[in-house]
């Protein structure tokens, strides 16, 4: 059985896969899954698919390509389809928010802004959106306004 993905998808779920075949596509031992990675590059693999105990239940899942541990979610990155656990993900917030950088350039807001452009459904996600972009430009605004001061005092030049 084959499972088509379509492009920019990063994850593949086994609530999506579910959805798109039906629930009989779970009973097949394994799938062909196809992907677009980054690049643009089809990225191919066959996936079993195993039962999983959580509970009193059994839940039917993934087993990913690499480690073969039962997955939910299977992420399509640097050419191959894995699990979480072999590549892992660091969200922006969880990489730069004890960097410079983020404090002295908005990071929490700029991370709030792409995390509201991800949502589908928020409600008033457009009217924050523009909120955090207007305070954004406001402060880039006001660091432009320093900087040329300061450029202007080491020159010696008059406040333009
Ligand atoms: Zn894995």
């Amino acid at each position: 059985m084959r499972f088509e993905v379509i492009p920019g998808v990063r994850s593949i779920t086994i609530t999506d896969f579910r959805r798109a075949l039906g629930p009989h596509a779970l009973d097949e031992p394994a799938v062909t899954l196809t992907a677009l990675g980054d690049d643009g590059t089809a990225v191919r693999a066959k996936v079993a698919l195993v039962d999983k105990i959580a509970g009193r239940g059994v839940h039917r899942q993934f087993a990913c390509p690499s480690c073969g541990t039962t997955a939910a979610v299977l992420r399509v990155e640097a050419g191959a389809i894995s699990c979480a656990r072999c590549r892992p993900h660091r969200t922006a917030h969880q990489r730069l928010r004890s960097t410079r950088w983020w404090r002295r350039f908005d990071g929490k807001l700029i991370d709030e802004l792409a995390r509201l452009s991800c949502r589908r459904r928020a409600a008033r996600r457009l009217e924050r959106m523009q909120i955090i972009a207007d305070r954004i430009a406001t402060r880039d605004r006001e660091r432009i306004s320093t900087l040329l001061a300061d450029v202007d005092a080491a020159l010696d030049l008059p406040s333009s």
